[in-house]
């Protein structure tokens, strides 16, 4: 029997360019597929009244650590620098697998609760075999659509982030590919987190390429954030050993040189910019309006929740704002008007929803609210004083909500938070990645005293 859910009477942002915005419409899931996309849709289904409530394609986070779920907050005022310090190498080579399970959970529980309905889990947190394994049980038990990308052990910065010789082992990358994706049509599919030129040598670089290409998965990669990634021009490294190309996404971008936008937007490469860790921990400016000058389609991240909050209305709102300052302050100084090119809040709602999909290279079954497409579907209360009236609603999505308002969310077709509460067990959740802190914290206390 065919399931349907008509979601009634909502303001309905689709993100289609062929649908635009229906300020009052209904979208019909079948089966967990969007079946139709209109201003008025009859169907023999379970009804969920949308009126007051904006409807939208779930949010994209293009790159997130999931895994630092369990120490929340443990570096808040950190730099980049401090962070490889304090968390690199002090936090990650104490994890265990029950760790990185507890906090793949939460996080995930975290992002479904913000509407965050995919999320490129970017796992380099693989200090045994049996890392992997408890990383992917988190993200299926939450089900969230996820891009698993296998990445590194963390077990020593030194061994691991400097001019590293150890490869991501070839044999376990295509153990996690057989046992848990021999299909790429699940709501799980798999990419490489690799850490790239200068903070590896090149014959590692080329191996971990090589293998993310055997195996037919995405890449993504770490690049030209803050004082030191910013001097190794990485896409020119990758560019001289042959390595550029469409599969490959690339993380913070805040210090390419002119050369290296070309080089990403020529060989088709994807962009995700994390702009309040960006901008917060010194990695530079978030190059949104940057990216989209060499045409390429920026999506947003949230990166690590030790420092950030981890939802996608604060990345939208500091990449607005800080975009906008540069530009106003440049113009001051130049004495000169802005642009009338300036980055707009609907852009903003495009960048985090369908550009996400097409960076996460799952463009074809998210990121719109398109019929055929897997129904990843979020509702805004925009009844709640901190949104009504509405008189823009790409607006009020952007500059207006926030996690609060996050009322109904919806993953391939299945209702994860209807009425405002999540269906799940949080509390478990929440035990779980208490837990979590307290090992941790533990065997760090151990570690410092021995
Ligand atoms: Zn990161």
């Amino acid at each position: 029997m065919t399931e349907r859910i008509l979601l009634r009477a909502g303001h309905v942002l689709s993100m289609d360019p062929d649908i635009g915005e229906l300020p009052q419409g209904d979208v019909l899931i079948e089966d967990g597929r969007i079946a139709a996309v209109r201003p008025e849709i009859s169907a023999d289904a379970e009804v969920l009244d949308m009126t007051g409530r904006i409807v939208i394609p779930g949010f994209v986070d293009t790159h997130r650590h999931t895994w630092e779920a369990s120490i929340r907050n443990v570096a808040p005022d950190a730099t980049l620098d401090d962070y490889f310090v304090d968390i690199l190498d002090t936090f990650a080579p104490l994890y265990t697998p029950e760790d990185v399970y507890a906090a793949n959970l939460a996080g995930a529980l975290e992002c479904l609760n913000a509407g965050i309905t995919t999320l490129v889990d970017w796992s380099h947190i693989n200090n045994t075999p049996e890392h992997p394994d408890a990383a992917i049980r988190g993200l299926k038990e939450s089900g969230i659509r996820a891009q698993y990308a296998y990445g590194s052990a963390n077990t020593s910065l030194a061994d691991y982030w400097f001019e590293s010789k150890i490869v991501i082992p070839g044999d376990d990358v295509r153990r996690i590919r057989g046992t848990y994706f021999s299909s790429d049509d699940g709501l799980l599919t798999m990419g490489l987190a690799t850490r790239g030129p200068g903070f590896c040598v090149n014959d590692v670089v080329t191996a971990e390429w090589a293998l993310a290409r055997e195996l037919d998965i995405p890449i993504t990669v770490h690049v030209a954030m803050g004082r030191l990634a910013g001097r190794f021009g990485m896409v020119r490294q990758l560019n001289d050993l042959g390595l550029l190309g469409p599969d490959t996404t690339y993380v913070h971008c805040c210090y390419f040189h002119e050369d290296e936008w070309r080089m990403v937007a020529d060989s088709g490469g994807t962009v995700s910019i994390a702009p309040q860790v960006e901008l917060q921990m010194g990695h530079g400016w978030p190059p949104v309006m940057k990216a989209i000058e060499y045409g390429l389609r920026p999506s947003l991240s949230i990166d690590v929740v030790t420092t950030v909050p981890g939802d996608m209305f604060t990345q939208i709102r500091a990449a607005f704002a800080a975009e906008r300052a540069r530009v106003n302050a440049d113009c001051w100084k130049a004495n000169m008007p802005v642009p009338d090119t300036m980055l707009t809040a609907r852009q903003m709602l495009e960048t985090a929803t369908r550009n996400g999909a097409h960076v996460a290279g799952l463009e074809d079954r998210t990121g719109s609210l398109t019929p055929g497409k897997r129904a990843d579907v979020v509702a805004i209360d925009a009844t709640a004083l901190n949104v009504a009236p509405v008189h823009d609603a790409a607006a009020a999505v952007t500059l207006s909500a926030d996690v609060s308002n996050v009322e109904t969310v919806i993953v391939d077709g299945v209702i994860h938070k209807r009425d405002g509460r999540l269906v799940a067990d949080v509390d478990r959740a929440r035990r779980l990645v208490q837990e979590s802190r307290d090992r941790l914290l533990a065997a760090k206390e151990a570690k410092g005293s021995a």
